[in-house]
């Protein structure tokens, strides 16, 4: 065994330093390793090469430490040619060590790096999940409101509406489609809901619901019907949507995480402005195909309910159907109510489940009400 050629720069851990630790210049004698603090009085440390527990660590992972067996002393190094030079020194013992000591450094950054990715995954998916049970939590908010909402909504939108010119209450046609909802009303989800129906003016087969209860009709829908019953079908759908709160549901759909987040702190403000925004849009004319069928078969149960037949809904969807061919464009109800055949089937197979009724025919003159238009 030789001196070593060169010294480097190090340190020394020793309860006899002040502050336990100093820099040290150290080098390889005679099988030992030397360290000589660079404080004022000079220390001088060692270990025999033989006694060295080798360790790596610090900030870069490439600092060498060795250690007394008790752990009472260390010295360490990062400068590269220093495990090079102890392995020399040491006639190659330590190089397998080193080697052992680096694996199982690279095993833990890789370990590091799979819970880092793990953890940024788990991070995202609780972002994602933190958002989704924001607008779930909001729409859950939103049907816990109070009908009264709907219905500011509602007659907010209605009254911001150019829906054409209103025929008077006393008008036949005003009062057909009023008997007709009467007669709905006592079977409906929500008992105590205000439903109002309006006939307007328009060459529109057409006829659609607010939130809260409002509804309109259409005079070209009432003149095209065959019958009572058929106006009652479309009707009662059209109040379904108002029981089921669609329209309120498909606001709370449209509404970002703000509003939401503004809902379920209680601030319904901003919710009121965008209904009125958004009552007279989208919710006019498109309600999901889950949300058609939901009003479909529960107006069948509110017909069958009041005894009117609900085979007539049915009859109305392929009336129009066929009136496709000569006036696309005035049969709006169709075009914001497709997949007819399946939800003629529908209708067809609900009725089916309904225990059999005589159905009571309407006794209204609807003939007198078209005349009148
Ligand atoms: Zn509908």
């Amino acid at each position: 065994m030789s001196t070593s050629r060169e010294s480097f720069e190090g340190g020394v851990f020793h309860e006899s330093i002040p502050n336990g630790r100093a820099g040290a210049t150290i080098s390889i004698a005679r099988g030992e390793l030397v360290a000589d603090t660079t404080g004022e009085p000079s220390q001088r440390f060692t270990i025999p090469l033989s006694q060295c527990k080798l360790d790596l660590g610090g900030a870069s992972g490439r600092m060498v430490f060795c250690r007394t067996s008790d752990g009472s002393l260390t010295i360490f190094c990062e400068d590269r040619n220093f495990a090079k030079e102890l392995d020399f020194q040491s006639g190659g013992v330590f190089a397998s060590q080193l080697q052992a000591l680096k694996k199982g450094q690279r095993a833990e950054a890789s370990r590091f790096h799979f819970w880092l990715a793990v953890s940024a995954v788990a991070l995202a998916a609780l972002l994602i999940l933190g958002y989704y049970s924001i607008l779930g939590a909001a729409k859950v908010a939103i049907r816990a409101l109070p009908v009264s909402v709907d219905q500011t909504i509602g007659n907010t939108a209605f009254n911001s509406m150019d829906v054409g010119r209103k025929l008077d209450s006393n008008h036949p046609a005003s009062k057909l489609v009023e008997e007709i909802v009467d007669k709905l009303k006592p079977h409906a989800k929500i008992p105590d809901m205000k439903f109002k129906v309006t006939v307007v003016e328009g060459k529109d087969i057409n006829a659609f619901a607010l939130p809260g209860g409002q509804i309109v009709v259409y005079t070209a829908l009432i003149k095209e019907a065959k019958s009572a019953e058929q106006i009652a079908g479309v009707l009662a759908h059209e109040m379904s949507h108002a029981t089921l709160r669609h329209g309120i549901e498909r606001i709370g759909q449209s509404i970002g995480v703000i509003a939401a987040i503004q809902l379920l702190v209680g601030d319904v403000g901003g919710l009121l402005a965008l209904g009125g925004q958004v009552a007279q849009t989208s919710i006019l004319t498109s309600y999901s195909r889950t949300a058609e069928t939901e009003a479909d078969l529960e107006g069948v149960r509110m017909l069958h309910a009041a005894k009117i037949d609900p085979q007539a809904m049915a009859e109305f969807f392929k009336m129009l159907e066929e009136k496709m061919g000569d006036l696309p464009d005035a049969v709006a109800w169709i075009s914001t109510h497709p997949q007819h055949e399946t939800r003629v089937e529908n209708i067809n197979n609900h009725k089916k489940t309904l225990e059999s009724i005589e159905y009571e025919p309407l006794k209204l003159d609807l003939k007198a009400a078209q005349d009148a238009l």
